[in-house]
């Protein structure tokens, strides 16, 4: 039956001499006759509609009978591409989601993991109703509850506490979506009306984040399409194959038409194979990297002179300017902190000044990859300055692109109601170290114990640093722990309560990107299955148990997604379309025009100097660098699973099989010294605690590095734990960021 105040455009996948527009076909028997006849061509096969407008303020469902429709939404998850989504939904089940082939960024194609959403979202372990716990924490015994008793409880708890002080609840929250209203919107209200502590939502990016904002102006950069066009791509701290796939379409393309393909990584990863050359660095050497390539940059005189006087600021200064900091950089001293031959940085400083003498676009794509270290936030100003030297954003296939998320107009006050805090200033805890916030006393430098955590988005169990202290935090039985979750994940097995919440396919939601520029809107594909509700709803609903009467509280889901962008973006475009450019140049610039104070590419900050740290990039040593102790002779990253989002999809089965098991990659002169065999089973530890795992000798791992692939749940290790048990929760010289690729151990035959 057609739905009243629907629009049909009905697809027939089989070509059998359609009609012309307009034309009334003849109805066939047995064909659907409540449909009218206009909408399409009859056929013996089943039609598929292929786009369908709902009425206005409501969601997309499920079509009635044997028509499949398919409802355009937004991957969600913590990756550069956010790919348009089309789910195909046949009697109320979703069946399939694939890339939208109208949406150029996602150009039809997903990755792995997310074309097996369906057995995600269809998972015969999904949360479905609230539970409440019954056994030790930690131990997962829980009981079903209905959401009555649920949040009564969780809000009388919370309640008790903010009467003591509010500042002992905590939220914890990261980019388990990244969409604005089941992310932070709903929940920023809930938090600032209540006054819990504040979180500083570093675990990722905070150190490349404030690095370029340092140097740029803000997380901007190249478009991404434009990398087609370069002729020389420096793949920096990134392995794109396996979490930048859409980037390394135009990569590919690029190498075809002829560019060279460079990637910079201690790992040899899927794209090291796939490039023209590696540069396999020491963990946490990249700005000395950079700066020795500034150095030949300098001494050859490969540089854009009037770029530089007209756009960028410290380059020549009484007092040393970045010019003579990277003349201390000669590729021989880069080399010997590098860990890489004098003669390869030389060689890849002049493909890079070659593209200056012949006028050719130069480009770095820089992942996050390089700044999980002490000095992060100098390697990415340093990175970052390189483009400017040699006037590589002329080209608009010439620059730098590590995010682009600072381009989106996202009005994040009228989601998240700043102004309900009501001129309170709570405290601030940083993500990166909640194993120490979660066993603080009480003192007058911290504020009040830690009573309470709301963790949503996030599994901090498996994935925060140090999960030693993680779980000691988390086992604490004066702890009240609520957790909204999809799966019963490693921190939902210490939770108290564990609320169920709904997916990508059952919520609306709205979206910014990191690796493009284009805006995107969810609509939800299915309704909640189970007892799931959204993110925002739950928070809703609690916000009206604790007497929150504000009318901000009362806003639904899709209100909360015209919010997002206002009037910056045409909310009727995303809602027809799914998707929207934003109006932005090619080449952004091409003429200066940073969003810098000073409109410049900063080498020298001004901002950084005020707070007495170097105005200057430099090569800043890891906090454990490698070769500083006998007793913890490797240095230890912790790169992703290709077939894993961090600890996403861990317990998708599919995704899990080509995984096989939790794995540490060793090179073949590392294990021979320490006569360990590929596939034994080795004791990885340092002083923060050890971690079994299985070893693959393999040249993917440099001398004197190991590569403990994650995030694997801990659950699923082979004693309990993953390879967040050996990381510190130290933090990076710029934007408080985790240093996970900082981190010396030792290995041993089990
Ligand atoms: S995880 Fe990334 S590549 Fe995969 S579907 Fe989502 S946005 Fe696209």
């Amino acid at each position: 039956m057609a739905r009243a105040g629907w629009r049909y455009l009905v697809f027939c996948p089989v070509p059998l001499g359609c009609l012309a527009p307009g034309q009334v076909p003849a109805r066939p028997a047995g064909a659907n006759p409540q449909l009218s006849p206009g909408a399409g061509n009859w056929h013996t096969v089943r039609p598929m509609l292929i786009s369908l407008t709902p009425p206005q303020g409501t969601a997309a469902a499920p079509m009635p009978g044997s028509l499949a429709q398919q409802v355009r939404g937004a991957c969600p998850h913590d990756c550069p591409d956010t790919c348009a989504l089309l789910t195909t939904v046949e009697g109320g089940v979703a069946t399939r989601v694939q890339g939208n082939p109208a949406h150029a960024q996602t150009g039809g194609v997903l990755c792995n993991k997310v074309s097996r959403y369906t057995e995600r979202t269809y998972h015969p372990e999904r949360l479905l109703q609230p539970l409440k716990r019954t056994g030790p924490k930690g131990s997962g015994q829980f009981e079903p509850v209905g959401w009555d008793e649920a949040l009564g409880d969780i809000a009388a708890r919370l309640q008790a506490i903010a009467a003591r002080d509010p500042e002992a609840i905590v939220p914890y929250s990261y980019a388990g979506t990244m969409g604005q209203v089941q992310g932070e919107a709903m929940a920023g209200r809930f938090f600032n009306r209540l006054g819990a502590s504040r979180l500083e939502r570093t675990i990722c990016a905070a150190a490349g984040g404030e690095g370029l904002a340092q140097t740029l102006g803000a997380k901007v950069g190249m478009r991404v399409e434009f990398f087609t066009e370069s002729r020389l791509i420096l793949i920096w701290g990134s392995n794109p194959v396996g979490s930048n796939l859409h980037f390394w379409r135009h990569a590919q393309q690029a190498k075809k038409n002829g560019a060279r393909l460079v990637c910079i990584d201690p790992r040899r990863s899927e794209t090291a194979d796939k490039c023209h050359e590696h540069i396999a660095l020491r963990p946490g050497t990249d700005a000395a990297l950079a700066l020795a390539l500034m150095h030949e940059l300098v001494v050859h005189d490969w540089l854009d002179h009037d770029y530089i006087a007209r756009h960028t600021l410290g380059w020549l200064e009484p007092g040393g300017g970045l010019r003579a900091r990277a003349l201390a950089w000669s590729p021989e001293r880069a080399a010997e902190v590098c860990g890489v031959p004098a003669e390869q940085i030389r060689a890849l400083a002049r493909d890079w000044g070659r593209c200056f003498l012949e006028q050719q676009p130069a480009a770095i794509r820089l992942n996050y990859g390089m700044q999980r270290v002490r000095g992060g936030g100098n390697a990415t100003r340093a990175i970052a300055c390189l483009p400017a030297l040699t006037g590589a954003w002329r080209h608009r296939a010439g620059g730098l692109l590590m995010s682009s998320s600072g381009a989106f107009p996202l009005d994040r006050a009228a989601l998240q109601r700043p102004d309900l805090l009501a001129g309170r200033s709570p405290r601030t805890l940083n993500m990166i170290t909640i194993g120490d916030d979660l066993l603080r006393p009480a003192s007058a430098g911290f504020g009040p114990k830690v009573e309470a955590l709301i963790v949503y988005n996030s599994n901090p169990v498996a994935v925060a640093p140090e999960s030693g202290k993680v779980v000691q935090g988390f086992l604490r039985g004066d702890l009240f722990t609520v957790v909204l979750e999809h799966f019963q994940t490693d921190t939902a097995d210490y939770a108290d309560y564990v609320l169920p919440a709904t997916t990508q396919l059952e919520h609306w939601d709205v979206h910014a990107a990191y690796g493009h520029t284009d805006a995107l809107l969810n609509r939800p594909a299915i309704a909640p299955l189970g007892q799931a509700k959204p993110n925002a709803q739950i928070f809703r609903e609690l916000a009206a148990r604790m007497g929150f009467t504000e009318p901000c509280f009362l806003d639904g889901d899709e209100a909360l997604c015209r919010a997002a962008y206002g009037d910056k973006v045409d909310f009727q475009q995303l809602l027809d379309h799914g998707f929207a450019a934003l109006p932005l140049p090619e080449a952004p610039f091409a003429e200066g025009g940073f969003p810098t104070p000073s409109g410049k590419c900063e080498f020298f900050s001004a901002r950084l100097a005020a707070q007495g740290l170097d105005g200057l990039p430099e090569h800043l040593p890891n906090h454990e660098p490698a070769g500083a102790s006998d007793e913890f002779p490797l240095a230890m990253i912790s790169p992703p699973a290709r077939n894993f989002l961090n600890s996403t999809f861990v317990n998708v089965k599919t995704l899990r099989a080509m995984e096989g098991e939790p794995l540490l990659e060793m090179h073949p002169e590392d294990a021979q010294a320490r006569g360990i065999a590929s596939g034994s089973v080795v004791r990885v530890f340092n002083a923060r605690g050890e971690y079994r795992v299985k070893v693959q000798v393999s040249g993917r791992a440099r001398p004197g590095v190991v590569n403990g692939l994650g995030i694997w749940w801990r659950k699923l290790g082979l004693d309990g734990t993953n390879v967040n048990q050996l990381t510190s929760q130290r933090l990076t010289d710029l934007g408080r960021g985790p240093v996970f690729y900082d981190c010396l151990v030792q290995v041993r035959a089990d």
